[in-house]
């Protein structure tokens, strides 16, 4: 293995940007940071890289995987919850923040609720 990730064991690999972007889709966090060294490389591909450590760094710390799945850290209780419907809302097949049961207690939510009860009040 050389210094360049993109290279293969015989030396070879993608050399155009968009090859290269392609291939930063598969790099873990070691592999993205030694692909900024590489001489030569195209700024889309380093915008990319930037991108990809970005979201690697950001599983690291709210993701976590269980025998039981997936785990997401909501950001308002910081706890972990299982990453499904069951205690996140769902947008285009992702979960949402904060988790179910902070979300009740958002001061905006709260609010509503309380317009709701009066309005319903004779
Ligand atoms: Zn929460």
């Amino acid at each position: 293995m050389s210094d360049n990730p993109f290279l293969n064991d015989h030396g070879y690999g993608p050399q155009s940007a968009a090859d290269r972007i392609y291939a930063v889709e598969r790099f873990d966090l070691d592999e993205c940071r030694a692909a900024l060294d590489v001489p030569g490389l195209q700024k889309a591909v380093a915008n990319k890289l930037h991108s990809r450590i970005r979201k690697l760094e950001w599983e690291a710390e709210n993701l976590r995987h269980t025998e039981l799945g997936q785990e997401l850290r909501c950001t308002k209780c910081n706890d972990f919850w299982p990453d499904d419907k069951e205690f996140y809302f769902q947008a285009g097949g992702r979960s949402q923040q904060p988790c179910k049961a902070c979300y009740a207690l958002l001061p905006s939510r709260a609010a509503r609720k309380a317009g709701a009860a009066a309005r319903v009040q004779p």
